[in-house]
């Protein structure tokens, strides 16, 4: 059986971004030891 969602709720983690450090959703799960970045700051990042 397999069920398909298109638009099903992604499971989201809770994270701090590691750098403005605002509170935010991720759709996987935070590693430790990772920096999780919210989405203002991950692009930023994504540029380097
Ligand atoms: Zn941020």
């Amino acid at each position: 059986m397999s069920e398909r969602r298109s638009f099903g709720p992604r499971e989201m983690h809770k994270a701090v971004c590691a750098d403005c450090g605002k509170e935010c959703d991720v759709p996987f799960v935070p590693k430790e030891g990772r920096p999780v970045y919210c989405r203002d700051c991950y692009t930023k990042h994504r540029k380097y």
